[in-house]
């Protein structure tokens, strides 16, 4: 662990959207409403800065540019200390750009940028699956654990392979649009662009268990 201490469920969820780039505040309000549906107490706020994440109980990483975000996080010195807290157990959402930084692989496309991944997902992305034709759109999914589900999917991108204990959770067109391992969801579309909140729910659900038992 990078921080010896850990915030105990009775105090409260502290849940962090990285503010840093892309889709933020949605993200904030989101979580904060499936918090309050959940009767889970906590607050939900911006994080920005290496100290924020000794006291964290999930966090959230947005949609945006994923060089953009990754390259800030590593110039504020989080990007290592937030993949070790993914790696011990710490809940993370990543959507969109967020998937792509918390995969293991972005293949050549990413590869030949030298951009670094926090390698938490067992997962090769492909940074603009959809292409140019289908910049933006929206499709009903099956989501496990969820049922059916609006996604709302901008320059997406999707998982091409995945391996070890990383599962898929719901496909598009033949190809995996959400996956989880354990602690670590990635989504390849915008639950924070819809008004249901059953992901960020669900999110919640997991960040309250891993403050009652790590
Ligand atoms: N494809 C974009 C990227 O590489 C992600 C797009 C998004 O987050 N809406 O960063």
């Amino acid at each position: 662990m990078t921080s010896g201490f850990r915030r105990g469920a009775s105090e409260g969820m502290r849940i962090g959207v990285v503010g840093l780039q892309g889709a933020v505040s949605e993200h904030i309000a989101m979580a904060e409403q499936a918090l309050s549906e959940e009767g889970i107490e906590g607050e939900v706020f911006w994080l920005r800065t290496r100290v924020e994440l000794d006291d964290i109980t999930g966090v959230i990483l947005p949609g945006g540019e994923s060089t953009t975000i990754s390259d800030l996080l590593q110039e504020r010195d989080m990007f290592g200390p937030l993949a070790e807290l993914g790696r011990t157990g710490l809940p993370i959402m990543g959507t969109c750009a967020g998937l792509i930084i918390i995969s293991a692989s972005g293949g050549e496309q990413v590869a030949h940028t030298g951009q670094p991944l926090m390698g938490l997902l067992e997962v090769e992305v492909n940074r603009n699956a959809f292409g140019r034709q289908r910049e933006s759109f929206e499709a009903e999914l099956e989501l496990e654990g969820v049922g059916t589900y609006h996604g709302v999917f901008i320059r997406a991108p999707a998982v091409e392979r995945m391996w070890g204990d990383t599962r898929s959770l719901a496909t598009f067109d033949g190809r995996i649009v959400a996956v989880q391992r354990k602690n670590v969801l990635g989504l390849a579309f915008h639950p924070e662009l819809t008004d249901d909140t059953r992901i960020h729910r669900l999110f919640c659900r997991m960040c309250k268990e891993y403050a009652f038992n790590g």
